[in-house]
């Protein structure tokens, strides 16, 4: 299927990232939030972003103002609904997903696909509660997705070979590359790299290391580019927790018990960069270790 328009629900970290690579590809791009906020600061977001590649020469002036022209934001769902391609990408919690696909449902056209851009959670589940399981898949960008390269691509136990291809040709469209992985909890990425950052959140609860010693001590030792705990603060805490719950809850093994000191970060509301507070707090000029 040819894929011109993609529509996307949710217009926070990953959801403003997607529509910019989106609309800078060619597509046609219909962006929704249930916050006027949130869609405000996607678009600027989107706009100084595409103001950067152009200072460093990567893209046109003129292609990013023909990408921002391809951009419309709405607060109502069904604005999306006309599109080929719909990306959820939502906050990380089922009953929200579920909640987006029961209303846009009844209102979309049947070639349409559903994806949902879930770090974790059941695609086939999600598939199931729709009236076209055959065209539903995982499409998960990593984070900031204007520069990761990968694009993971989850197929549920009814997605079509056609909806693979077309989905396979839109990440090809946009210069990424795709991983093919099965529908397990938090799929291939997530299933390594949150345990890490869940054991990372150990050693701190342990009093092993300090902030600033596990971070250092896996650049430097590991040569990991981030930290374990500023990478958790740059993908939210609330996500991280999410995801430990579903490995922990979808493969019953205790060993991915979710970390108690990150349970009580989200709890507190230190969720992170987003919100300036995490394993590190990032109101003032430099970032500053919380323990
Ligand atoms: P975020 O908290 O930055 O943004 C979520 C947005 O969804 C918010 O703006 C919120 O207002 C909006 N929202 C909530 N309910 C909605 C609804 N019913 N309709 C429309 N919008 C709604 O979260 P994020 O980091 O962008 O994550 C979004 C999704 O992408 C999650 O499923 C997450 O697991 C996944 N993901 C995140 C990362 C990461 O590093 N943060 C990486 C890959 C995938």
């Amino acid at each position: 299927m040819d894929i011109k328009s993609v529509g996307v629900v949710g217009a926070g970290q990953m959801g403003n990232g997607i529509a910019h690579v989106m609309a800078l590809a060619g597509y046609d791009v219909v962006i929704n939030d249930l916050s006027p906020d949130a869609l405000e600061r996607a678009i600027a977001l989107i706009t100084k972003n595409l103001d950067r590649q152009v200072s460093r020469e990567k893209i046109s002036a003129e292609a990013r103002d023909q990408a921002l022209s391809r951009i419309v934001s709405s607060t109502e769902l069904e604005a999306v609904a006309d599109t080929d391609l719909i990306i959820e990408a939502a906050t990380e919690r089922e009953d929200v997903k579920n909640k987006i696909f029961e209303t846009l449902v009844p209102k979309l056209q049947d070639h349409t696909i559903l994806t949902s851009n879930t770090s974790s959670i059941s695609i086939t589940r999600l598939a199931s509660g729709t009236d076209r399981p055959e065209k539903f898949m995982g499409f998960h960008f990593m984070n900031p997705v204007p520069v990761m390269q990968l694009v993971e691509l989850i197929r549920g136990i009814a997605t079509d070979q056609d909806t693979y291809e077309s989905c396979l040709a839109v990440v090809q469209n946009l210069g990424k590359t795709a991983a093919s992985a099965e529908d397990f909890p938090a799929f291939i990425v997530n299933r390594i790299l949150i345990p890490m950052i869940n054991e990372a959140c150990y050693t701190l609860y342990e009093g092993v290391g300090n902030v600033k010693s596990i971070d250092m001590a896996m650049k430097l030792g590991a040569n990991h580019p981030m930290g374990p705990l500023e990478l958790a603060d740059f993908i939210g805490l609330d996500t991280c927790l999410a995801i430990m719950n579903v490995l922990h809850e979808g493969l019953a093994d205790t060993k991915y018990r979710p970390c108690p000191l990150l349970t009580k970060y989200v709890e507190a509301g230190w969720l992170g960069r987003k919100t300036q507070r995490g394993f590190y707090d990032y109101r003032g000029e430099t970032p500053v270790p919380t323990r």
